[in-house]
Formats: C-alpha cells, structure tokens, sequence
C-alpha cells in the first residue's frame, strides 16, 4: 500500500489528494506484455529556448488553466507509483522554466527509498545553475542536459537564444551539486554534424556521458524535417575513423543503445528511432502539462487523465485511464523520414510530451 505525502505546505484548498488505494493495484503491463515502470510527465509546454527542430519561432502555448497545478501532478505521480512506476522524469517544455516546480520535486523526492526508485529530469540546462543544489537536496542524482553545440553562435541560432553561458554554469553546477550529467545532442544534418566528436570529446573529458538522438517528426517547424535528419549510423562511421568504438551491454532501461569509446574513456548513446526500431522494451508511457496521457511518442492515441483526476471519483477513474492507455498502447511507432515536403508524423510538438 502506499502512502500519500501531501505537499508541504498545500498551497490550494481544494488539493485534492488520492486516497489510500484500499486494495494493491494491479501492476501496468500493456497489451504486448510489456510492463511499464517509467513516467514521464511533462510540467509545461512553456520554453525559455525556441529550438529550430523542436517548434517554431512564434510558438503558440497553452493557457496555464488547461495545465494540471503541482497538486494534481503529484497525486497523478501518486497513481502511477501505486501502480508499479519506480522511476519519474520531469520533463517539459523546459521543466524549470515552470513557478515553484522545485515543491513538487521536494514532494516527490520522499518517497525515493520507499516506493520511488529515481526521480531525474530533462532540461536545456538554462536555469540549472541556480536549482541544482535544490534539485540533489530533493533527491534527483542523475540529470539529462540538451546540448546540440558548443558554439555560441551555432547555438544561438539552433536555439534562438544567446543561452550558452548559462547551459555551460548550469551543466558545472550540477556536477557541483553531485548530480550525474548525460548530456543529449540532437544528430543535425549539417548543423551540429561535424561537430559532434568535439562534443562528444568535451562532454567526456567533463566526465559526462553522452546520447546522440535522430530526429523524429513531430509538430511543425519552419525547416523541412528530412533537410535535418542525419542517420546515426552515418555519423558512427564518422567517429569510427577517429576513435575505437565497442558495443556495450551497458542498459538503462531506455531505448539508447551504447558504445564505449576506447580513447575518450567515455560512453556513448545512440537514440535510433529511424535505423534502429527499439519499441519491443518499451517500459514508459507520457504524460503531457494539462494530463493528457501519450502512451507511445510516435503514435496518436491518447487518453484524457485530467478529466479523470478532476471527476468525483478520482482514484477509480484514473485506475480505468490507466488500464485504456494499456490497451491502446501500440506495438511500435509508426515514425518515417523518408518524403520530402511530407507533412509531420504527428502534429503535436515534442515539447508537448517531453523527452
Ligand atoms: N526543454 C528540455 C530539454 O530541451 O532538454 C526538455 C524537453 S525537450 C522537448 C526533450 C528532448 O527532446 C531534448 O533533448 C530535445 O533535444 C529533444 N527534441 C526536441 N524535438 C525533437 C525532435 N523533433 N526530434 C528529436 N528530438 C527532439
Ligand atoms: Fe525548449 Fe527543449 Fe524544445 Fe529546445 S528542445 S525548444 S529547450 S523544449
């Protein structure tokens, strides 16, 4: 059974807080028995970063009533821990952009040892530097950085932002604080391309492992997707021809396979949607800022938990969401990058469900 820890102290009086499921609740596993451990909840589509692949320039974002308040994030976080979730990520948008987020943190990060294995989270790194001691007093001891370059006009342009600086204080900072760093490079064509061994070389002298991702298309962006993708198996053959790579048995759960590099003394992850399909160990579902439930990244089904969890009947609502996005959970996703001029996999952005 497990225990509610409300927040400290409740800001709102109507917090709503699940009761103690009476009965152990039965464990997630989907339709193709795979069983689901890993949430990843996004706390706001909002972004301090416009970066090029992820969303446009003028991107239009929610009004906050349509995103759930920490309250009901947490006692949604409470429903997947009751039923068999161990690890959470926060993600966003870009999760540390969002008011008084370090409190959910804080509540979450108590029930780590008990019923909670691993509280992390995804961010640009912006505003790390001033939240990484919090975050390690909250428990978080690995955190993912998005770093596509370390040039600070490449990244001012990837990002339309001059914000380098800060993601560079940031990701030191939260090695200061004790945090483990990877840090995440999105393969850009042309881009960040032949960049990418220099990343990769200061990222592992900084003692930081790192994760090369392909990418995928989701939502519109102003730059022809195909123009940006860059198969990773291209740029292994690149690194090949600098560095001695090996294939590790190194797993995290997640759908990076991984390389030792020989000279750097570094690993290396390679995120393949395209070259390399890697649904078969799926242990995660996502869930966006205003409770809407993705159980795959690359598919369109979805289920609405925010209606479930501001219903009469929270706790069995959510139990009946939970067991729907189970059943519609696909086999695999369904992403191609192979037309030109073709419109997005999916229309919502990929700072809608995080990564
Ligand atoms: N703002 C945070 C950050 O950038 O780390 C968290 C959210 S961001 C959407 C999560 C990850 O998704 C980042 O590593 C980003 O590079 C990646 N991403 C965004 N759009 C993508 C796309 N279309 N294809 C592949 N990766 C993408
Ligand atoms: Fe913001 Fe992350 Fe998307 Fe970049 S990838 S625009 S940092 S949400």
């Amino acid at each position: 059974m497990t225990t509610p820890v409300p927040l400290t102290p409740p800001r709102k009086p109507d917090l709503i807080v699940l009761r103690d499921p009476a009965e152990a609740q039965p464990p997630l596993v989907d339709s193709f028995q795979r069983r689901i451990t890993y949430l990843r909840l996004s706390v706001t589509d909002r972004c301090d970063l416009r970066c090029s692949y992820c969303m446009p320039e003028r991107m239009t974002f929610l009004p906050k009533r349509e995103v759930l308040t920490l309250e009901e994030l947490y006692d949604l976080a409470t429903g997947f821990i009751a039923r068999g979730v161990t690890k959470i990520r926060i993600t966003g948008g870009e999760p540390l952009v969002r008011r008084d987020i370090i409190d959910l943190f804080t509540a979450l990060g108590r029930r780590l040892g008990h019923d909670l294995a691993e509280l992390t989270l995804t961010t640009n790194g912006t505003q790390l530097a001033s939240h990484a001691e919090a975050l390690a007093k909250a428990g978080v001891r690995r955190v993912n950085i998005s770093l596509d370059t370390l040039d600070r006009a490449k990244f001012a342009e990837l990002t339309r932002r001059d914000a380098l600086p800060q993601v560079i204080e940031g990701i030191a900072a939260a090695k200061a604080a004790g945090i483990r760093v990877k840090l995440n490079a999105v393969a850009l064509k042309g881009v960040n391309e032949h960049e990418l061994p220099d990343l990769i070389a200061w990222a592992h002298g900084q003692g930081h492992d790192v994760t090369l991702i392909e990418v995928m298309p989701l939502g519109d962006v102003e730059e022809e997707r195909l123009d940006q993708y860059l198969p990773l198996d291209d740029v292994r053959r690149v690194l090949e021809q600098r560095w001695t790579l090996t294939d590790s048995h190194y797993a995290t759960g997640g759908p990076a396979r991984y390389v030792d590099v020989a000279e750097t003394g570094g690993r290396l992850g390679l995120i393949t949607p395209h070259t390399n399909n890697f649904c078969a160990g799926c242990n995660r579902l996502r869930v966006t800022a205003t409770g809407q439930l993705y159980p795959c990244l690359g598919g369109g089904e979805r289920v609405d938990l925010r209606s479930a969890l501001r219903s009469d009947n929270p706790e069995a609502n959510l139990v009946a969401a939970l067991d729907e996005a189970l059943r519609i959970k696909p086999e695999k996703h369904h992403f191609r990058m192979d037309a030109r001029g073709a419109d997005p996999a999916l229309a919502r952005h990929m700072s809608m469900t995080g990564g």
